[in-house]
Order: C-alpha cells, then sequence, then structure tokens
C-alpha cells in the first residue's frame, strides 16, 4: 500500500489520510503559494504502526524514496556535516488537536552538522540554539523525559548569566547548554542522543504516531468527541528558520478574528523565532499589523495569500507562517476555529458575499453553537462603579463568555474543586497541553501571558470555554497559590473573581450577569436592526432560513402561562409536553395529601373538588398564551410519594411527638399511609397511568379540568387544541381505558355547558413495551410522544436520578459510551426502539401524530435522528428552541 504523499499528490480532501495539516499543505503547494518542500505519511501508516506495534512493511522503503527525492530538491542531504538539510516531523490528525500530539524540529542536527549549519547560516549562536531545541524536543517528545529537567536547565544557564530571555544567551552558554541537554539524555533516557540523521528521523516518526495515544491526546479527543481509532499523519518538511536573526521570525495569522468573524488583519508575531515559541505563549508577541513596518515586502506578501487561501476555502483560516530572512514561507493552514459569534457573523458574511448559499450558511453553524450565544454575559460595568466589582486586571478577550467562579492555580485542584460542584476558574502564568484536565473542569481560564493565539486560547475557543489571556498586569504564582495584581491586590485560591471574555476585564468578587442580545431578540425586547454589531441580525437570518427549511414541528415542554408565552416568543409550535404534577405541588400539596389518605368516596370526592377548579385556572391560561396551536396535556406521572411527606422525616416528627405525648393524630395517619405507599423502586413502581387507574377519579377530573378551560376558552372566542396525553402506558388495555373515561367526560362537559368538546387522546411511548407493541397501542391512540428520558432509562436499565453522578465518569473513560445517554440518545438501542415503534404505528393508523418530548428532543445531535426517523415534531424547554429549530433545519439541508 502506499504510505507516503509527496505533496503534489494530495489535496485538501483527503484528510482522512493525510490529516488536516498534510492535505491543507499538499493543497497550498497546489495553489503555488510557497510551502517548504516535503512529504506526508499517512494515518494508515500510523494506524498499521500502532495496531502492530512496528512499522508496516514498505514503510521504510517508502520513506527512503521521497527522502531522497527531497535530499535532491534541496542538494544536500540529511544532516550532511558541512551543510545539513533539517526537516521538522510535524503530527497532523483529520481533526486538528491543538497541542495534543508531538512535533521535533531540526531533525538533522548532530555533534558534527551543527558546525556546517553554523558556517552556512554563518550565526554561530543560531546554529547552537537550534541544535539545543532539537535534544531538547527529542528528550521529552521521543524519548519521555520530563520536560521541566531541561527547561529547568535553561533557566538556571539564564541565571546565571543575569538574561532576560533566552536571546540573550550567546553561542558558549548554548553550546555547553547541549552539553548539559545530553547529559541529561543519556542519564535519563539510558541512551545516549542518536548521532545517526537518519535514526532521528525514525524515532521522531514513531514518537509521533504514538503520540496519538498518549493521555492528553485521548482526553481531548472525548472531550471533542473524536473517535479513537483514525491515527494521526506525520508531516516531515524541509526546515526553514525563524530564529535566523531579527529579519526572521514565526506568526500566526487569522482571515477574520476568531473572536468576533470581522474582516481584517489578527494574528501575533514574534521575530526572531520559532513556531513553538508562539503557539505555547511563551515570549509575548506584538501583533500581525506591527510587521508591516518590519518587513513589509513579507507583509504584502502575505495579505494577499490570506486572500486567495479565504477565497480559495471559503471560509476563515488560520495560518502558520515563518519569515526566514526575508523569505516568506507557509507551514500549515486550516479552516480556523471560531468562536459561535464569529462562526454566525463569518456564515452570514460570506452568504452576503456570495461565496456561499444560504444552505451552505446553515450548515456552518451549529445548534450547540446558538446555545452559546444564549448564555448570560455580564452586566455593562461602569469603569469605576462605586458599588460594583472592582476590575483589577484586563488582557485579551481570547474566547466569549462570563465566567464567576474560585481562582485556582493548578489543573489537578480544578479538577477535584470541580468535582465536587464548584465553579473554578483556572489561573495560570500560561497553559500547555498537561492543563487540559484542569481546562475541562474550568469554568473559565485566565493567563498572565500569551496572545489570541496561545495554548490557553486556541483550546478554550474550541471548547466555548470563557478565556482572558495575556493579563500582563497580573504576576501569577502558582507555587504559592495566588496572584497579585496591581496596587498588591491578591487573589488567593479560592478566591471568587470574574472573567469577561467579551472585553478581557478581570473582577475581583462576582460580578451580575445579564441575559445576551441573542436571548434580547428572542424575548422580542430588541429587534435584529437594533443590533449594532450584525450579531442578532446573523442570527435573525440564519435561523429564518433553517425555519423555512425544516420539516420538523417544533413544539415546548412547559407547565404555566409564562412558560407557554416565552415558548411562543422562542418559536414554538405548540406544547409537546405540559406536566401537570407540576401544578399539583407547593400550596396544592395538602389537597393531594387528602387525596391519598381519604378513605371514603366522599373523602376522595372532596379532595378531587377542590382540586378541579386550580387546574381549570392553570389549563386556562395555558391554552391562551398557545391559542390556536396544539397543548398536549399530560396526566399526572410522578409517584405518589413524590407529593408525600419524606418518610424517615415523618418517622421521626411522630416519634419525637409521642415521646413527648403530644397529641399525633393527623400525622401518625399520614406516616401509615407514607409507609403503605414507600416504594423501594418508585421510578418503577405506582406512577403514570397505574396512579390513574388505581386512583378513581384522579384522571377524570384532570380531563374535566382541560375540558372545562376548554369551553371557557371558546366562549371568549379562543382557539383551544388541547390534546390529553397518558404516561406510562405499556399495554393497549391501559390506554383504551383512559381512553373510555375521556370520553365519558367530553360527552358530560358537552351536555353541561351545550358546547361540543372531543380532543386527541394520545399517549406517551416510554417503555421499551410501549415501543414494541406500539401496533396494538396505535389502536387506541391518536397520536404518540416518545418519552426518551423513561425509555432510556428502562431500556437500560439505568435509574435517570442517580447514575449521571454514579458511574457514567468511567463508562465514559472505559469507552462503553461517548456521551451520556441521557444526553444524547442512544441511536443503536432506543434509537431502534422509536424507530419501531414509529413503524408500526403509522402501519397501524397512517395518521398517527407523532413527537418525542423527552430532554432529547433538544440535543443538537438527537435532533437529526429524529428528523431521519421520520417524527413531526420535537419538543424541549423553552430555551432549547431555537437550537431545535436551528438543528431541524440542518437536518433537512
Ligand atoms: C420522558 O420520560 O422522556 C418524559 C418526557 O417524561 P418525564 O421526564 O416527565 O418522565
Ligand atoms: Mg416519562
Amino acid at each position: 500500500p502506499k504510505f507516503v504523499y509527496a505533496f503534489a499528490e494530495g489535496n485538501k480532501d483527503l484528510k482522512d489520510l493525510l490529516g488536516g495539516k498534510g492535505a491543507n499543505l499538499a493543497e497550498m503547494h497546489n495553489l503555488g503559494l510557497p510551502v517548504p518542500p516535503g512529504f506526508t505519511i499517512t494515518t494508515d501508516a500510523c494506524r498499521a504502526y500502532l495496531h502492530a506495534g512496528e512499522e508496516p512493511t514498505g514503510l521504510r522503503e517508502q520513506v527512503d524514496a521521497h527522502l531522497a527525492a527531497l535530499e535532491k530538491r534541496m542538494a544536500r542531504q540529511l544532516g550532511q556535516p558541512d551543510d545539513p538539510l533539517l526537516v521538522s516531523v510535524r503530527s497532523g490528525a483529520a481533526f486538528s488537536m491543538p497541542g495534543m500530539m508531538d512535533t521535533v524540529l531540526n531533525i538533522g542536527l548532530t555533534d558534527a552538522s551543527v558546525a556546517g549549519l553554523a558556517a552556512q547560516a554563518d550565526d554561530e549562536r543560531f546554529a547552537w540554539d537550534s541544535y539545543r531545541r532539537l535534544v531538547q524536543m527529542f528528550g521529552k517528545t521521543v524519548l519521555g523525559i520530563d520536560g521541566d529537567l531541561f527547561e529547568e536547565r535553561l533557566e538556571a544557564a539564564k541565571q546565571a548569566k543575569g538574561a532576560a530571555t533566552d536571546v540573550d544567551l550567546d553561542a558558549d552558554d548554548l553550546r555547553a547548554l547541549v552539553g548539559e541537554f545530553q547529559d541529561l539524555v543519556a542519564e535519563h533516557a539510558g541512551v545516549a542522543f542518536p548521532q545517526d540523521p537518519r535514526t532521528q528521523l525514525d524515532m521522531a516518526v514513531r514518537a509521533v504516531f504514538a503520540s496519538w495515544n498518549g493521555e492528553r491526546a485521548r482526553l481531548y479527543r472525548r472531550q471533542e468527541r473524536i473517535p479513537d481509532d483514525l491515527g494521526t499523519a506525520v508531516n516531515i518538511v524541509a526546515m526553514v528558520f525563524g530564529n535566523l536573526g531579527p529579519d526572521s521570525g514565526t506568526g500566526v495569522a487569522f482571515t477574520r478574528d476568531p473572536a468576533t468573524g470581522q474582516p481584517g488583519v489578527y494574528g501575533d508575531y514574534l521575530a526572531n523565532a520559532q513556531g513553538e515559541d508562539v503557539v505555547a505563549g511563551i515570549r509575548n508577541t506584538v501583533p500581525l499589523a506591527a510587521l508591516e513596518e518590519l518587513d513589509k515586502t513579507s507583509y504584502d506578501r502575505l495579505l494577499d495569500i490570506m486572500r486567495i487561501l479565504e477565497d480559495h476555502y471559503r471560509d476563515l483560516c488560520d495560518i502558520e507562517f515563518t519569515i526566514e530572512r526575508g523569505t516568506l514561507w507557509m507551514l500549515q493552514t486550516r479552516v480556523g476555529k471560531r468562536t459561535a459569534e464569529a462562526a454566525f457573523r463569518i456564515a452570514a458574511q460570506l452568504a452576503d458575499q456570495g461565496l456561499i448559499d444560504a444552505d451552505e450558511a446553515l450548515c456552518r453553524v451549529t445548534g450547540a453553537q446558538l446555545a452559546q450565544l444564549m448564555f448570560p454575559r455580564f452586566a455593562a460595568i461602569g469603569e469605576d462603579s462605586p458599588d460594583g466589582p472592582t476590575a483589577i486586571a484586563r488582557g485579551i478577550p481570547a474566547s466569549p463568555g462570563a465566567a464567576v467562579g474560585r481562582a485556582v492555580f493548578d489543573q489537578a485542584t480544578a479538577v477535584a474543586w470541580a468535582a465536587r460542584g464548584e465553579h473554578v476558574i483556572l489561573v495560570r502564568r500560561e497553559t500547555n497541553p498537561d492543563d487540559l484536565a484542569g481546562m475541562v473542569a474550568a469554568d473559565g481560564i485566565l493567563t498572565s501571558r500569551g496572545g489570541k493565539t496561545s495554548h490557553a486560547a486556541v483550546v478554550a475557543r474550541g471548547m466555548g470555554k470563557t478565556c482572558v489571556c495575556g493579563a500582563e498586569d497580573l504576576d501569577v504564582d502558582a507555587r504559592a497559590r495566588r496572584c497579585t495584581a496591581p496596587g498588591g491586590i491578591i487573589v488567593a485560591e479560592g478566591d471568587v473573581i470574574s472573567v469577561d471574555g467579551m472585553t478581557g476585564r478581570v473582577y475581583a468578587g462576582a460580578a451580575p450577569v445579564v441575559p445576551p442580545p441573542v436571548v434580547d431578540y428572542f424575548e422580542g425586547r430588541i429587534t435584529a436592526d437594533d443590533d449594532t454589531d450584525g450579531l442578532v441580525a446573523a442570527v435573525a437570518r440564519i435561523l429564518g432560513h433553517a425555519d423555512r427549511r425544516r420539516r420538523l414541528r417544533v413544539r415546548a415542554n412547559a407547565d404555566t402561562g409564562p412558560d407557554a408565552q416565552r415558548a411562543r416568543r422562542f418559536g414554538a409550535e405548540g406544547i409537546g409536553l405540559l406536566r401537570t404534577e407540576h401544578m399539583f405541588l407547593g400550596e396544592r400539596r395538602k389537597y393531594v395529601e387528602r387525596l391519598v389518605l381519604a378513605d371514603s368516596d366522599d373523602g376522595r370526592a372532596a379532595a378531587l373538588d377542590a382540586l378541579l377548579p386550580l387546574q381549570r385556572q392553570d389549563f386556562a391560561e395555558v391554552l391562551e398564551a398557545m391559542d390556536g396551536l396544539p397543548v398536549t396535556i399530560r396526566l399526572i406521572d410522578p409517584p405518589l410519594h413524590e407529593f408525600l411527606p419524606d418518610l424517615t422525616d415523618l418517622s421521626v416528627r411522630v416519634a419525637v411527638a409521642e415521646a413527648l405525648g403530644d397529641p399525633v393524630g393527623e400525622e401518625r395517619e399520614l406516616l401509615d399511609a407514607v409507609r403503605r405507599l414507600h416504594e423501594q423502586n418508585p421510578m418503577l413502581g405506582l406512577r403514570g397511568v397505574r396512579l390513574g387507574l388505581v386512583i378513581p377519579g384522579l384522571f377524570a377530573m384532570q380531563i374535566r379540568a382541560v375540558a372545562e378551560a376548554a369551553v371557557a376558552r371558546i366562549r371568549a372566542g379562543g382557539d383551544p387544541r388541547p390534546e390529553i396525553m397518558v404516561p406510562l402506558v405499556g399495554a393497549l388495555r391501559e390506554l383504551a381505558l383512559v381512553g373510555d373515561e375521556a370520553r365519558t367526560v367530553f360527552a358530560e362537559v358537552s351536555a353541561e355547558s351545550g358546547t361540543e368538546v372531543a380532543f386527541p387522546v394520545g399517549t406517551m411511548i416510554e417503555l421499551p413495551r410501549a415501543a414494541l407493541t406500539a401496533g396494538r397501542i396505535a389502536e387506541a391512540a391518536e397520536f404518540f410522544s416518545f418519552g426518551t428520558n423513561d425509555l432510556t432509562q428502562t431500556t437500560w436499565g439505568f435509574s435517570r436520578d442517580d447514575v449521571e453522578a454514579s458511574f457514567f465518569t468511567e463508562y465514559l473513560d472505559a469507552g462503553i459510551f461517548r456521551v451520556s445517554p441521557f444526553e444524547t440518545l442512544d441511536r443503536g438501542g432506543v434509537g431502534r426502539l422509536v424507530a419501531l415503534a414509529v413503524a408500526e404505528g403509522r402501519e397501524t393508523r397512517p395518521g398517527l401524530g407523532l413527537g418525542v418530548c423527552g430532554e432529547h428532543g433538544g440535543d443538537p445531535e438527537s435532533v437529526r435522528f429524529f428528523h431521519d426517523t421520520g417524527l413531526d415534531y420535537v419538543s424541549c424547554s423553552p430555551f432549547r428552541l431555537p437550537v431545535a429549530r436551528l438543528e431541524a433545519g440542518r437536518a433537512a439541508v
């Protein structure tokens, strides 16, 4: 098999094979852009290597051939003593995993060739600095030696010299460091640093392959839901040097601002440096615009190339480049990560420019991104508002959002505190891939060094986490677990701070948060035209297209008039789940207690009579808010014990009262009832339709309340469209009995009121037996609504109330699932039951209405499944409605 591709043989669509970096290097090469010569080893080779533990047959020969071609083209050989060809060995998977895998630069330098490099470059210091970097990177990534050991030596050398940065170390200092680093290698790896260039190359390639399974890479993939079996490609590219003096340098550029999406010149540049220095945020960079003064020719050329790339990819591109003594080289490009806000603006702008059509614009944004735009942000805080929280520092707004939490200064504390439910902000001088677990755990990330392209910024944006970086006024002392702001203000571990990813401001204390403009727009408080920065207009435009495209209707899960009104503003086309039990809580609990305690028909009737007008009023309000739209009212569902006092509390109360000789008559009765109704597995016990069949009159009361509320609405000139939904049905007969009861009540209310009323009666499908017998159940059901919460619980046998906190982390770690099945529908199991019930239900009753009202109705991935399965609507919480609309639109294009 072909394991190695020359750049000329690849293109941008071969990401799976060549990785993102390799595919795009090939694409740029083919566009005639200045890419240093090189070649790519495929992900196939990586997978074969990881599987067998050794290079697949043929790989070595193919590398030989491509290396020979490269040497010929460059007219020198890898590590040639008098004029060495040096190469970089870089990982590059199909999905970008910034900083998660390994890279080794300057392969080919040895004790012999370092002199040749010095002579060729006419720069002794440069050659030893390059060699120093190679031994360090090779030691850390290929030989697995703790990177701090090298950093400590480097730091010591700087101190001995009184040097502020590594640029102040001269050739002799660096030569001495190389010696020390080689000793470190010998001591800690038990082998000498290899002096054969080809051995260096082979070892580096193997290390890059192996880094696919490194701990950080695995964690990142789980977070980003990237499959584990893809492998990485390896790019071997002739080195170009950004560290050859002041007319050299390296940088990162974006064709648009990845934080806001606005077009312009964005990026960071670092003179006399190699790429790692920028990405790791180790030295402070200058804005890209400053390059215009340093090297106008390269700057103009770079801007040209950025235009070419954006037109070619029709999207925001990010770029890594190096300038070697005034010559510009492109080291990487890709369609860049961006914030949610930028994603919407860019999609709308490219559609305006005619570069993409409306469908394409819709596909460029996701429901998850829209959800992010609906998170709260900080209220505008005046610069010196006296009673507001104090601004203590300002950095670069790298990833938007409003994070409030306790400051922590290392990743382990972040993880530990987050696990006990604390909100934390991870504060670091800069982050590196080892901080990843802490970044995942934190609500926000704050660093004192690095620009918009530092590791912290790039990773936080990818995760949708609030991040402020480069807050240089902060002196972060991770060891002492605190940082100091100007004026001597100290933030110690555990102190609450607020980090504003929009403005870059950092506050001591908790700053007040407000709804974001997108929510103000959905709420009708502003219009798309009020918007000054184009975000709301972009969302409105793309969501409008989604609404035109989608086949799925969207309904809301809402229980009260105000909720229903909000749902309507957010685009609800009805209510898919009104949970009536929410109307039994609070004040009304006592009526339910009476209902349960009643030992006679009269007592029960009295309790039901007390509840009837209350329910009627509730329903009337919701029907009014949803006038003209369907409102699916679910009869009471949860286990009775939820409405009764806690068994233990009550036992204690009664026991204490009895011991004191106090009267306990009523409490005693209640306790007996609670004991009688106590269940080991209440979610599998007396609830749902079972409750309705066991407590006579309960469902009839609710159905009557619905019918009477509808009559009142009709008399008031309204258009009420309630639907009665029965929960937890497992057998046709259960539903049939309730259906009969409903029709009796409808007839009674029609006769009493003189207004003819009759409404659809349907069922939830939330037990495996209901799904498996859906063909039968459809005989009595006018509609199905999938209760995927209970269906997931009962299909997996996972208790929905406590299992997620119990062992799901282990299950996720072990790869049993990628994401909680309570969050994203389990297609292979629960999804098959849904599909079966859809097919068999429709066979019995072709016009059967079909919807879903479990939490999955608002989950972006699951919405797509429901579209594919042919449901009529999804129902979700009001706040998720825009997300569901968007995803339903995306599913339809
Ligand atoms: C369900 O089970 O999916 C459902 C919507 O009902 P509830 O969450 O109220 O049990
Ligand atoms: Mg349910």
